[in-house]
């Protein structure tokens, strides 16, 4: 069992993420004890973190990869089924990462082997993002229903407290619903991580599980904020220069390309938006305001309609 033990001098650097100064003070201690050895996560002790190894894994990723970063949820409440599950040739699923409600983390596989975890999937002209990604669990319910007064996760069917319950609408749907949501320690714990692979491997993007198979999942879903988790962990800084405003109904798609899907309805005119990244005629870009009903929207816009 391993999680982050600093104890009361960690407890006070995470109290204050408001403060930027204390924020990149706490990374730097972190990242300087955390340790990435031969592609296995070493804790703060030195030591491997806790290593189940999965059969569900392919081989070493070629080269330039991985990537990317992909998030996602268990769809249960539990660590243990997720740790049984990975380990079962059946599962034919697996991860690099599972960490825990407690901050607990779990290793599957080094990260410079492929793992299961993003099935059908595409993302920048990408198709199955296994081969290009590292995946990280967060253990969380995900989409949650009501039963007899309680809600539960929809897959275990284990009771989550009401203050453990978010309702919100999803980017990807059109109506609310219930999520389970993350610990304080299991976010801080994904962002220590996730800061160390983005600058050990030179990932260059952190993404949703719904981010590249849209249709068929919902993790991390709304309970998880992807751009302040991305900005904590690319040190990705809002930059006035790259900041433009669409100058027609502007389709906002999956991938730089118009064979890519819409990722939702077409961004009105005078939308702002910061490109993170051009491709081609394309621009990845950050949508900086709520768009039909949504926040964080992300996607693949051609650049002509874009002026500053
Ligand atoms: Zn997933």
């Amino acid at each position: 069992m391993h999680s982050l033990h600093l104890g009361l001098d960690y407890e006070l650097l995470t109290t204050d993420y408001s403060n930027p100064a204390c924020f990149r003070l706490f990374l730097l201690i972190i990242n300087f004890l955390m340790k990435i050895v031969k592609h296995i996560l070493h804790g703060n002790d030195g030591k491997p973190v806790n290593f189940v190894a999965t059969p569900n894994r392919g081989g070493v990723f070629g080269a330039g990869f991985p990537k990317y970063l992909i998030m996602h949820y268990t769809a249960a409440t539990t660590a243990q089924s997720a740790i049984s599950w990975f380990a079962n040739n059946k599962a034919k699923a697996s991860a690099h990462l599972l960490i825990g409600r407690d901050g607990t983390i779990t290793q599957f596989a080094p990260f410079n082997i492929i793992t299961w975890h993003a099935g059908e999937s595409q993302w920048s002209g990408l198709i199955g993002l296994n081969k290009f990604s590292i995946g990280i669990e967060l253990v969380n319910g995900g989409r949650l229903q009501k039963t007899a007064g309680h809600w539960v996760c929809s897959v275990d069917k284990k009771v989550v407290p009401d203050n453990e319950v978010l309702i919100a609408k999803h980017k990807n749907e059109q109506a609310d619903a219930a999520w389970h949501t993350y610990t304080e320690i299991q976010l801080d714990v994904s962002v220590e991580i996730t800061s160390l692979l983005v600058k050990t491997y030179g990932l260059a993007d952190i993404l949703g599980h719904e981010d590249i198979s849209p249709f068929r999942k919902s993790d991390p879903g709304p309970a998880f904020s992807m751009s302040s988790f991305r900005s904590k962990c690319m040190g990705r800084k809002e930059n006035t220069l790259n900041v433009f405003t669409t100058s027609a109904d502007v389709n906002i798609r999956s991938g730089a390309g118009t064979q890519f899907i819409p990722v939702t309805e077409m961004l009105p005119p005078g939308t702002k938006v910061q490109v993170l990244k051009r491709e081609g005629n394309w621009s990845f870009v950050e949508v900086l305001q709520k768009v039909h009903g949504l926040n964080d929207v992300e996607g693949w816009v051609f650049s002509k309609f874009l002026v500053s």
